[in-house]
């Protein structure tokens, strides 16, 4: 057998893991070090060496992009289609269980999943028709006790409310949460997991099958495992299977959302024999981003400790622009990215990272305004936009009428007279009889309800039986294309003014094609408009379904993790933003912040510009904004300030360290001075407006009479003096 495509391009150590017998192995290292590569090449060794079926791994990654291109890397290195590979996100995987099993799991077998928008919802009416004071009790604080609840594992009969009466509150909230769900059919993500946990635990039979099946587990960025994952994970493996898992200490940043690290430790006790493997060699980054990186994170306590080292180039230094508010920051990303398209590469190589979602709206605006086709990964994502979820409410409403949420969400959009006293005469049925929305208005409509009232929220019932008959045997796309016109939604937002509208309808036609291009997974066993109902679900939370564009990729440095990019923008780095407010204070928080930075820093493979602004409009105020403490952290040998554009003398900043300002010493060196005017062959005269850099780097932006703005790098640039 040629074994030599599995083993190519792998150094000793990465070989070792690959290769290792089947024994539980801890791959343990820092970013950008291989270890999603020797995973994958772990999948493929075990099928082609081992002779391992496919259907006998289990694969868990931490995106469903990740999964893609897990799977697709596999296929390529084996040179086969491996269809019905579990591979998928933990909430993925926990899904296609409770699917196969939602008898055992004590689900209906159409349950809906709901995403973080829909699970406040349904939290802010339970409150409201609790009738709780509600200046004491947050709807997001009661969304963030019940998840955390559920990440534990722990049910509301589990909690001790130590006679704390806000904690008794709390708990009554989420029992009656839990009601509220079972009733309607649905699951949220955090139950996904929690149910899949308890599937195993309360059937030892379908335990045994599947253990038996799995005897290869694999997962990747394992630092990020909450309690229930790793539960789900250990009920998995049992007393034979042996868990392949890679992660690094380093860049653990979900602890807010239960991740422990401490699995790390654990699970060496757990699985007795562990071998354990550390990866040395960066493969990703050049030397001074590595560096900067290694000494970041330095400053955070009771690491593993490790040490990486890269043998490629050192590369240009890492650029930091102060900017003077945060539009100026924007310009100055958009107007290196149009450098970086200009040398002829593509967009989808380059980043821009922040810590907040918020942050990306003044990008945005500035890419826009550029016409630089950007894509935004998190924040408002397609399967998120209102008019989608209007739409998915009806496909959902048709396949299943009890979902409560969905119900809500259209029994009056379009208006079809059904007003709010109406709405919560129907809640109020439901509360007092224990049913569903639909049951309720079914109930009321003929008798509690006026003629003009009855007969609207009867046209509604109908509408709905109407089209679920009509699109019975139709295929998906149709489904969705029947469902969108004959719903009145199209009709509905095409009456709203302006391009606003005009995007809503061409989102929805969008949805069609999602249908259109939308393929079941043999592995699932699902109707296909369910699946696809799950599948906008879970997608919701990852990048946009827009097509292959060359776009700039934008996104919060949580959803980078794992990713890499050659050129790669951290901005808004200030104190309060990032690190973020909430944990300055805090010293745990503090540490998960800088882990952060370091994941933010090791995404760059060549090129690393750090941004911060002076002043920054944020949730309408201005405020002023000192730089993050963390780029005091990179020792000022791998960077390099970028002059800022309107001052030429300044202050000197403090970024935590001792600075002086090089701006006079650069100027002398290149023996040019901003507003020199100067002559280019080719575009002409034209005057110094900005320059950058120092030695062979250094660049001058000059404004042409007729040529327009360019960066030029000044060595090559042949450029007149007058
Ligand atoms: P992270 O911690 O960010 O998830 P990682 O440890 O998973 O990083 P990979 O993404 O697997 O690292 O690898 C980083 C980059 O280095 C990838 O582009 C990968 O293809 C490359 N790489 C890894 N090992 C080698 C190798 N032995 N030879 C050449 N390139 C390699
Ligand atoms: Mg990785």
């Amino acid at each position: 057998m040629d074994v030599t495509p599995i083993l190519d391009n792998l150094n000793d150590a990465q070989r070792q893991a690959v290769t290792l017998p089947n024994e539980p192995a801890l791959v343990i290292a820092g970013a950008g070090s291989g270890k999603t590569r020797v995973l994958v090449h772990r999948i493929a060794w075990l099928i082609d060496v081992e002779g391992v079926s496919p259907n006998g791994l289990l694969a868990v990654t931490f995106t469903n992009k990740a999964a893609a291109e897990m799977r697709g890397r596999v296929e390529q290195l084996l040179g086969i289609p491996v269809r019905n590979l579990w591979i998928g996100t933990f909430h993925g995987l926990a899904h296609r269980l409770l699917r196969r099993h939602y008898r055992e799991a004590k689900l209906p077998q159409n349950f809906q999943i709901i995403d973080s928008d829909d699970q406040l919802r349904i939290i802010k009416r339970m409150l409201k028709s609790l009738d709780v004071d509600d200046g004491r009790w947050v709807p997001r604080e009661v969304q963030w006790f019940i998840n955390g609840q559920k990440d534990e594992g722990i049910r509301p009969q589990h909690i001790d409310d130590e006679g704390d009466p806000d904690k008794r509150q709390l708990v009554s909230f989420y029992s009656t949460y839990e009601e509220i769900c079972d009733r309607g059919g649905l699951v949220d993500f955090a139950e996904l997991l929690l149910r899949a946990h308890e599937l195993w635990r309360e059937n030892p039979e379908l335990l045994a099958h599947y253990q038996r099946r799995f005897q290869h587990l694999l997962v990747d960025e394992f630092q990020d495992t909450n309690a229930i994952q790793y539960a789900w994970l250990r009920l998995l493996a049992g007393k034979t299977s042996t868990p392949f898992v890679v992660g690094d200490d380093d860049q653990s940043i979900y602890r807010w959302r239960g991740a422990r690290v401490e699995h790390i430790h654990q699970f060496q006790k757990d699985f007795p024999g562990t071998r354990i493997i550390k990866l040395e060699q960066n493969y990703r980054s050049t030397g001074m981003i590595l560096n900067a990186a290694n000494a970041v994170i330095a400053n955070n306590m009771g690491r593993m400790g490790k040490n990486l080292w890269t043998d490629g180039v050192d590369g240009d230094p890492i650029r930091l622009y102060a900017a003077y508010n945060e539009r100026d920051e924007a310009d100055f990303i958009v107007a290196r990215i149009r450098d970086w398209v200009d040398q002829g590469n593509l967009r989808a190589e380059a980043a821009v990272l922040y810590r907040s979602n918020a942050q990306s709206r003044v990008l945005e605006e500035g890419l826009i305004n550029a016409r630089i086709p950007y894509r935004v990964y998190g924040g408002l994502r397609f399967f998120e936009r209102m008019e989608i979820k209007d739409a998915l409410a009806y496909l959902r409403l048709i396949a299943h009428r009890d979902d409560d949420a969905s119900f809500e969400r259209v029994v009056n959009k379009p208006t079809r007279g059904i007003g709010a006293r109406t709405v919560e005469m129907i809640r109020s049925y439901a509360r007092a009889n224990a049913c569903s929305l639909w049951r309720a208005a079914g109930a009321i409509a003929s008798d509690e309800l006026n003629g003009r009232a009855a007969n609207a929220v009867l046209s509604f019932l109908n509408l709905i039986e109407r089209m679920a008959r009509d699109v019975e045997h139709l295929d998906l796309q149709d489904k969705v294309d029947h469902v969108i016109q004959i719903s009145g939604l199209i009709e509905f937002f095409r009456k709203e003014k302006g391009e606003a509208g005009e995007t809503r309808i061409e989102n929805l036609n969008e949805l069609v094609s999602a249908a259109k291009g939308f393929e079941p997974d043999p592995a699932e066993e699902m109707q296909p408009l369910d699946e696809f109902l799950a599948h906008a679900a879970l997608e919701a939370g990852e990048g946009q379904a827009d097509a292959w564009e060359d776009c700039v990729q934008l996104m919060t440095m949580h959803s980078a993790k794992g990713l890499e990019f050659p050129l790669v923008f951290l901005s808004g780095m200030e104190d309060g933003l990032f690190p973020h407010q909430r944990s300055v204070s805090d010293p745990n928080g503090l540490e998960e912040e800088r882990r952060l930075c370091y994941v933010g820093i090791t995404r760059a493979m060549q090129s690393l510009y750090i941004t911060h602004a002076e002043q920054r409009r944020m949730h309408g105020m201005e405020n002023f904004a000192i730089p993050s403490r963390f780029i005091g952290e990179v020792p000022d040998e791998y960077v390099e300030e970028v002059r800022p554009k309107v001052q030429v003398s300044r202050p000197v900043r403090s970024y935590g360290r001792p600075q002086t300002s090089v701006a006079q010493a650069q100027q002398a060196e290149m023996g040019v001075h901003l507003g020199q005017r100067v002559r280019h062959g080719k575009f002409g005269d034209g005057v110094i407006l900005n320059y950058e850099g120092q030695g062979p780097h250094a660049r001058v932006e000059v404004n042409f009479e007729t040529a327009g703005t360019k960066w030029l790098v000044l060595s090559y640039a042949n450029l007149d003096l007058m």
